[in-house]
């Protein structure tokens, strides 16, 4: 029997990373994990967290304006940015010392540095030091992608975002999916004037039309500008420090920033994959089985360095089900159906299940239940936004097999429902259950 220094070694500490490091670990593995940058990785150092930290201050901003509707005098009201920033990274950094001390009450050991993988059982660590493992996790994630053109480089990325001296007077967003939706709420509550440009003339493809026609109104009416079917020709820094941005179409516009959000792609380059000759997929993913294993038995993958669906939970799911398959000896497999997911734009949006259009090419017969109302605070705040909550069924069975929601605190409201769709629940079973009320969430039991 050939003999290791690991059971397991795991390159990449972010969310599906330390949920399998730290899973294999109590099933009795030794386990050593590699990161370069934070432990946490992008959830937690440079995405959902932080992201949703900001979501939350830049909604004290609507939050301030309503607050006169319901008596409140706020006199001297004034937003500091550094102030918002630098609590969210302090917090940040206590978050990446909790996943840290997880690892090591574990007994994981963690090394603080780059691996690269020099054989189906071995890893380079850029100290040199060569390490030997039973098998190996890759779980390095995806980072941005930036599209090439002339002057590409002056332009920021979600990374940046979250240490930015300042707020941007006008920023130009790249992309119409989530994070420009979400980002482009941020900056416009922060005070920015915000203008998307998108390739195609759709927002956040793969969500029901009439959610994204809803955000697309809301926050056109909140002032953030669109631009669609065009993408970037240049970006020309003027001496002023502003940027001077060209469009195919031949618009030119003056910015103080320019973000991207024109997806993510796999982290793969410089980890030895070919070394090995582990399989890539289409747009560079590692290909990988149910059980998350590559076509090299001793290597296996999980999270967004994968092709399958790029959500935190998600990896954290597929850590778990590599932990327990490989040395839990339950095997197991993760469920991809039903997945809810959400946008935090503001207001967010939250889904599950099928669309209306995927739900009539698939199931052909369905029935379709709305309620588009104006949520009881907007209401008295004298705010024109409405909500709209959607059902669809198949019209055979009366199950549910898709909810979608935008509205004020939607993803609260999705994650039970949720539950109810992925058990299989009715129409009926829904109407049978009695409202609360007043609530924004009973809509879902009332709907016609
Ligand atoms: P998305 O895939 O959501 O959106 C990418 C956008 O960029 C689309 O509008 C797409 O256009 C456009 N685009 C893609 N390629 C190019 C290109 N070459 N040139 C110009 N435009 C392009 O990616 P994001 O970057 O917003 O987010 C990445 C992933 O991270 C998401 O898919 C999601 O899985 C995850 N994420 C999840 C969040 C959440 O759960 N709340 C929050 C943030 C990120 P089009 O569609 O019109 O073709």
């Amino acid at each position: 029997m050939p003999q290791y220094d690991y059971d397991l070694f795991t390159i990449g500490a972010g969310s599906g990373g330390v949920r399998a490091s730290r899973i294999s670990a109590s099933h009795g593995a030794k386990v050593a994990v590699a990161e370069e940058y934070r432990v946490g990785g992008t959830c937690v150092i440079r995405g959902c967290v932080p992201k949703k930290m900001l979501v939350y201050g830049a909604h004290f901003a609507e939050d301030i304006e309503d607050a006169q509707h319901f008596g409140w005098t706020i006199e001297g009201k004034s937003f500091d940015w550094k102030k918002l920033r630098d609590h969210v990274q302090n917090d940040v950094t206590r978050l990446e010392g909790l996943y840290t001390d997880t690892l090591q009450n574990n007994d994981v050991t963690v090394f603080d540095e780059r691996a690269t993988i020099s054989g189906p059982n071995e890893v380079t660590l850029a100290s040199g030091k060569v390490v030997t493992a039973k098998y190996i996790l890759v779980c390095t994630g995806a980072r941005p992608f930036v599209p090439e053109f002339p002057g590409s480089e002056h332009g920021i990325t979600s990374n940046e975002a979250f240490h930015l001296d300042d707020i941007p007077k006008h920023i130009i967003i790249a992309g119409g999916g989530y994070i420009a939706n979400e980002f482009a709420g941020i900056f416009n509550e922060f005070g920015s004037k915000v203008c998307i440009v998108n390739r195609s003339d759709q927002l956040l493809r793969g969500y029901d039309e009439s959610l994204r026609d809803r955000l697309l109104q809301i926050s056109l009416m909140k002032g953030i500008e669109f631009k669609f079917n065009t993408t970037f020709k240049s970006i020309e820094k003027q001496e002023d420090g502003r940027l001077l941005v060209t469009m195919q179409n031949g618009d030119q516009q003056l910015t103080d920033q320019v973000m991207f959000a024109t997806g993510r792609v796999p982290n793969i380059e410089g980890l030895g994959l070919d070394n090995v000759g582990v399989e890539m997929g289409d747009g560079g993913a590692i290909k990988v089985d149910e059980y998350s294993k590559t076509n090299v038995d001793s290597i296996y993958a999980v999270g967004d360095v994968t092709d399958r669906i790029q959500l935190t939970p998600v990896a954290i799911r597929e850590g778990q089900a590599f932990a327990d398959t490989v040395f839990g000896g339950t095997p197991k497999t993760v469920d991809y159906s039903f997945v809810p997911s959400a946008v935090f734009s503001h207001p967010p949006i939250a889904a599950v299940g099928m669309t209306e259009s995927e739900a009539r090419m698939k199931l052909g017969g369905v029935k379709v239940y709305t309620s588009d109302f104006r949520a009881m605070k907007n209401v008295i705040a004298s705010r024109n936004e409405r909500s709209l909550y959607k059902m669809i069924c198949d019209e055979a069975t009366d199950k549910i097999v898709g909810i979608h929601m935008i509205g004020p605190e939607s993803p609260e409201i999705m994650q039970a429902a949720a539950v109810a769709v992925k058990a299989g629940l009715t129409k009926a079973d829904f109407d049978d259950t009695v409202a609360i009320h007043p609530s924004m969430a009973e809509e879902l039991v009332l709907l016609k």
